[in-house]
């Protein structure tokens, strides 16, 4: 066990994004530096960050000068090349640990990690071919949801069947663009929730409140807390993040996205080794947010309380929901969050806003 990193220590972040910046503020909150790889320039982590390393995330020099740099590094997306975090660790600390990037870039890897933990997920099978991707529909009933096994998020990559028969699967694999798939039983979920977990250096674990999630056209719209779950279900999903953090020998936070079936039984989505959309509430709804969980996990600090003091909903701003910050600033107890995005594309996340409820009363 290694001494926390006293103030003043400097933080590697790869990754320039909205997750990167809030990171970033949690980071200086601490008494830390923060050092971002990102090769786009004004990105949104670098807009607050003390400095930015504008190369590709494989660059070897780059990655040399973040770790000669920086006290510790961590990443904001799942993406990093694995060779860059490798490169890394010889060097400085990097958290989470690079095997949980492993599993999470490739569906297949993660289904199969989960379900030798010992986690239920949909039923798959692995597609590289019209036939494959056939001879899988016929297995799953000719429903599934058909996706790249990498690189995929926010719904880009896939494809949905519903009662596909045999020649439906012709042309599949080439309109995908001919790279590894997984076809996924379709799943009838009643509602989707996630767990947004921290694991720190000792093993200790924190969990926050189950979040219910709405996705519109594949991009997470809203996060709701309380979830509507059984007692039951909101304990196994903390108890499957659990799992899963300590299976990885995970330092860092995670986020767990999980379905909810009719009789209250969870499959596990995916896993996110970073802190997650899902879990932005917490910076209006908790004393310890998030981002300031992970910064204190990968910089050796005790974990904080993850109660939270305010029911909420959290909506991302998409696009030209940007336009009306000014009319939702106004509205009573609103927490407005932007990120430094200088053009409102269409599916692009711009912000999000928290709507804090009744407080609570226990
Ligand atoms: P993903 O990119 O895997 O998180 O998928 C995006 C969204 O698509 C999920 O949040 C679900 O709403 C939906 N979805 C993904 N996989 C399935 C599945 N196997 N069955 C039903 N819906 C799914």
């Amino acid at each position: 066990m290694t001494a926390p990193l006293p103030p003043g220590s400097t933080i590697g972040i790869i990754g320039g994004g909205q997750l990167g910046r809030m990171l970033a503020m949690a980071a200086a909150r601490l008494g830390y530096r923060t050092v971002i790889l990102e090769p786009q320039p004004e990105c949104p982590a670098a807009q607050l960050a003390n400095r930015q390393l504008a190369a590709a995330y494989d660059d070897p020099a780059a990655l040399d000068e973040l770790a000669a740099v920086c006290d510790v590094v961590t990443y904001e997306f799942e993406n990093v090349p694995v060779e860059a975090a490798v490169r890394l660790v010889s060097r400085v600390p990097v958290f989470p640990p690079p095997p949980a990037l492993d599993v999470a870039q490739d569906r297949v890897t993660e289904k199969r990690f989960l379900n030798a933990s010992g986690i239920s997920t949909a039923r798959f099978r692995a597609v590289d071919s019209d036939a494959d991707l056939a001879a899988a529909l016929a297995v799953f009933g000719g429903d599934g949801v058909l996706k790249t096994r990498r690189m995929g998020y926010d719904g880009k990559g896939q494809r949905l069947f519903r009662g596909a028969g045999p020649g439906d699967a012709s042309g599949a694999f080439a309109a995908m663009g001919q790279v590894p798939l997984i076809l996924e039983a379709f799943v009838p979920f009643e509602r989707e929730i996630s767990i947004i977990a921290a694991r720190d250096r000792t093993g200790a674990i924190v969990a926050y409140d189950p979040t219910e999630n709405v996705h519109r056209g594949g991009i997470l719209h809203s996060s709701t807390v309380p979830a509507r779950l059984r007692a039951d279900t909101a304990l196994a999903a903390r108890t499957a993040a659990a799992a899963i953090l300590d299976a990885l020998d995970y330092v860092g936070v995670i986020g767990v996205e999980f379905f909810v079936l009719a009789d209250g039984a969870l499959l596990v989505n995916e896993i996110a080794p970073r802190v997650h959309n899902s879990g932005h509430w917490t910076e209006a709804a908790c004393a310890i947010s998030q981002f300031e969980q992970h910064i204190r996990a990968i910089c050796g600090l005790p974990l904080g309380d993850p109660a939270r003091h305010s029911d909420c909903v959290m909506e991302n701003l998409i696009g030209d929901d940007v336009a009306r910050v000014a009319e939702l600033a106004g509205e009573s107890g609103v927490v407005v969050h932007l990120y430094g995005k200088a053009e409102a594309r269409p599916g692009r996340k711009m912000g999000h806003i928290t709507r804090l409820k009744a407080r609570r009363e226990t």
